[in-house]
């Protein structure tokens, strides 16, 4: 349930003031409707992150043009034309084929669009992402210039749902030196790891971004 606002204005500046001014914050506002996300824009908040397309595009219609949405769920090759003309950041780059397509939209709105490599961190089957040395040989293809409208500005993960210190800490590190060696080879800006439950870890590792929604606006229903 969306809390009284209050409460998020209260959490927002408690999540704020626990951030460096050197980390990025995506409050993740999926589920919760323009007038919600309306009052954390309010606040001053301009970077949202959304998980699927069609609510994505709803919202954008109905917000002020100048927030930056991140889409960070998982994308299918066909539903990138929906977005390709407004969005700011594709966190969620999991395959070839969809990076394929981001470019060749990018190209037809005569544009650069922004996106993160999604890396596979977690143990669980279910999560989303590339294996590292996917990441690897996309990346690479990426610097030979096979993908001259988008740009990539680093890595996004998601960590295994656990409390499990030890664990998240092994997962972070391994996104954290992933992305110390492709920074190598070309500046990367943002690793975004961490969300509500496991964002101070994430930091402590290496995260510039993190995707926070339920710290904010309360546990989704
Ligand atoms: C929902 C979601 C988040 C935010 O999760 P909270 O636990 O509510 O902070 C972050 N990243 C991704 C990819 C998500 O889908």
């Amino acid at each position: 349930m969306t809390q009284p606002y209050q409460d998020i204005a209260q959490n927002y500046n408690a999540v704020r003031q626990t951030l460096a001014q050197n980390v990025e914050l995506v409050v993740v506002s999926k589920t919760h409707d323009a007038a919600t996300i309306q009052r954390v824009y309010d606040l001053g908040q301009r970077v949202f992150g959304e998980n699927k397309v069609q609510e994505l595009i709803a919202k954008q219609a109905e917000l002020p043009d100048d927030i930056r949405w991140h889409l960070i769920g998982h994308l299918q090759t066909n539903k990138v034309k929906q977005i390709a003309e407004f969005i700011d950041t594709i966190q969620s780059v999991d395959s070839e084929r969809v990076l394929t397509e981001i470019n060749k939209q990018a190209e037809r709105y005569n544009r650069t669009i922004r996106v993160l490599l999604q890396v596979k961190i977690a143990e669980e089957e279910t999560k989303y992402g590339l294996e590292i040395h996917e990441t690897k040989e996309l990346f690479h293809r990426y610097l030979a210039g096979d993908f001259p409208h988008v740009q990539i500005d680093g890595l996004m993960g998601m960590a295994s749902f656990t409390q499990d210190q030890a664990q998240l800490h092994k997962e972070f590190s391994m996104m954290k030196h992933l992305y110390d060696h492709l920074s190598a080879q070309s500046a990367l800006t943002t690793l975004s790891m961490g969300m509500s439950g496991d964002y101070q870890t994430a930091i402590k590792c290496g995260a510039t971004s993190v995707r926070i929604g339920s710290a904010i606006f309360g546990a989704r229903s």
